[in-house]
């Protein structure tokens, strides 16, 4: 029985994903040894905090890396250093900014809410956001119009939750970052490619630790030793109120020596999903394919489609298996198109059988 069942909490299938709401991550043996270790014991904070970076430099091809305890962080922590440096006075003063340069471009179909905002990250760093262009249209001339002489950074959000058209490309805010001297920072929290944004040309890249790297709660900023140095100076102003902890930061740096993109196996996930496919189709009303990532990731869900027939709509069929025990937690973000998925990555042996079983009973019993 695992320690939340024996607190009398409801277990938790989670078909959903790497969900904050649902603790994020199941970790490896491996990752809780070196939490457990970590905790037991006493290190220099600097010291480990440089130890991390140089494992984040290596894993990502960075110059350099700052452990964070979260993708969220990063953004504030990365905003405060393009905005007060290494300055330890203008960093004692951030979120307070008046008179510094402080304004941080971002493209509107990309001010996203990843359970909180974007832009409220930006302005817990001092930043001040600036939404370039419309939700789902930005030119080149909305983001270089928008800079001026308070530009503090350029952002860029890689992510499922951000308009996937009618974005300036990577390429694209990269080459005008460069032309107007500013720094770049890319938010690609739940990417799984940890080298791909650095070795583009991308300033500072920053990663959730608890998403495509499987690690504890933690994050991680990649980039450039100058503006790295700066992140981790900003640990004596705002950053002390999101510190990271000894067994975080060990925590992380196994999940990062463990990381191994390739054994993510597409073709395991399309078989199981598959599977499970085979048998929902069987139910009266529902449709169900193997479906990739709308972002593109390697990873290959079961589309549920849930239709009259089955005399239940499907944010009926999400509420009731949410409320069971144990509550099941399917991808919902299509909720409303009548889709529900099953995200194969969090799931453990066996719940696949549970799941149909549920959603078979749930809709008997409608
Ligand atoms: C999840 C997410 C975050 C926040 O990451 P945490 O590690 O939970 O703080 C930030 N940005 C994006 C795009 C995300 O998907």
């Amino acid at each position: 029985m695992n320690i939340y069942v024996k607190s009398g909490l409801r277990e938790v299938i989670n078909a959903n994903g790497k969900m904050t709401i649902l603790g994020a991550s199941a970790v490896s043996e491996s990752v809780v040894k070196s939490v457990g270790s970590a905790l037991r014991n006493f290190v220099v904070i600097e010291e480990l905090m440089d130890h991390a970076g140089r494992v984040i430099a290596q894993k990502t091809g960075a110059e350099d890396g700052c452990p964070t305890c979260g993708a969220a962080s990063g953004l504030v922590i990365a905003t405060a250093a393009c905005i007060a440096g290494c300055n330890l006075g203008l960093i004692g003063r951030i979120p307070d900014t008046g008179g510094l340069k402080n304004e941080i471009i971002l493209q509107k179909g990309q001010s996203i809410n990843f359970g909180g905002s974007i832009t409220q990250m930006l302005r817990l760093g001092g930043g001040i956001p600036v939404e370039a262009g419309c939700s789902n249209k930005v030119e080149r001339d909305n983001i270089e119009s928008a800079i001026n002489e308070k530009t503090a950074a350029l952002l860029y959000v890689k992510s499922h939750h951000a308009v996937q058209k009618g974005m300036q490309s990577i390429e694209s805010m990269l080459e005008l970052a460069r032309k107007y001297h500013l720094p770049f920072i890319i938010d690609a929290a739940a990417e799984e490619d940890l080298c791909k944004y650095v070795s583009m040309g991308a300033d500072l890249v920053l990663y959730s630790g608890g998403k495509a790297l499987s690690g504890p709660t933690s994050g991680l900023i990649a980039g450039k030793s100058s503006y790295i140095a700066a992140c981790k100076m900003q640990y004596k102003g705002v950053g002390r109120a999101m510190k990271v902890s000894k067994e975080a930061m060990m925590g992380l740096v196994t999940a990062l020596e463990m990381y191994d993109p390739a054994q993510s196996n597409p073709e395991g996930q399309k078989k199981r999903m598959q599977l499970m496919c085979d048998e929902l189709a069987q139910v009266k009303g529902l449709k169900c394919r193997v479906a990739q990532d709308e972002a593109g990731r390697e990873i290959y869900r079961a589309e549920i489609h849930v239709g009259p027939e089955t005399g239940m709509n499907a944010a009926k069929l999400n509420e009731l298996l949410k409320q069971g025990d144990p509550a099941i937690y399917v991808r919902d973000y299509y909720v409303n198109q009548g889709i529900l998925s099953i995200d194969p990555r969090p799931l453990f042996d066996g719940q696949e059988e549970i799941i149909i079983d549920r959603i078979k009973s749930c809709l008997l019993e409608g």
